[in-house]
């Protein structure tokens, strides 16, 4: 059914901006027990990868006793895939379409971030920030717990990236310095990947 999908690099090579440990537990650990959990959640029923944003975005379909494994761990598995996808070693150029959409509306990269990490602090307790458009807008959101923008009505194509603040995502390198994480976490990001996003939506 669902699987752990491999890593386009390996556990050490985010550092030091994110730490090896960090990486292999939080991948091989915390998102494998998504998987398996959502796993149990669905035993017995006929759905595939590709079916899991359409679960997200239609809950309410699913049997109540489900619902709620389903939300968490289906969240946690599809957050993380994307999570994982967006960001990469080594220097991404800031450039093509999302420049010239964050430029129009933000005005330029560092005021982007700056309101980007405002929404990742101020997430209370454990969540995600979203950037997602509508049309040529853009928008950040946050989530709390493995809740995602689909959940909310907002077309897979349409997410273009995502950060998690869940503690797990930070706490062995960062301890309680969450706005130390959020800025180190802006040299990982694969703008390419946004960029690629952005011609398909
Ligand atoms: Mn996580």
């Amino acid at each position: 059914m669902f699987t752990l999908p491999e890593l386009n690099y390996k556990y050490d090579e985010l550092e030091p901006y994110i730490d090896a440990q960090t990486m292999e537990i939080h991948h091989s650990k915390h998102h494998q027990a998504y998987v398996d959990k959502l796993n149990g959640a669905l035993e017995g029923q006929e759905v595939s990868e590709t079916d899991l944003s359409a679960i997200l975005a239609d809950l309410d379909s699913l049997p109540e006793d489900k619902r709620m494994a389903v939300r968490n761990n289906g969240g946690g598995h599809w957050n993380h895939s994307m999570f994982w996808q967006v960001m990469k070693p080594g220097v991404s150029e800031f450039a093509g379409q999302i420049s010239e959409l964050i430029s129009a509306q933000f005005g330029d990269l560092d005021k982007f971030k700056a309101e980007f990490e405002s929404s990742a602090v101020g997430r209370f307790g454990s969540g995600w920030v979203w950037l997602t458009r509508n049309g040529q807008e853009l928008k950040i959101t946050s989530t709390p717990n493995q809740d995602n923008p689909l959940m909310d009505g907002v077309k897979e194509s349409d997410i273009l990236l995502c950060l998690d603040v869940w503690e797990h995502a930070y706490y062995l390198k960062y301890q309680n310095r969450r706005p130390e994480y959020v800025v180190n976490w802006w040299n990982v990001v694969d703008w390419e990947i946004v960029n690629s996003k952005l011609s398909l939506a």
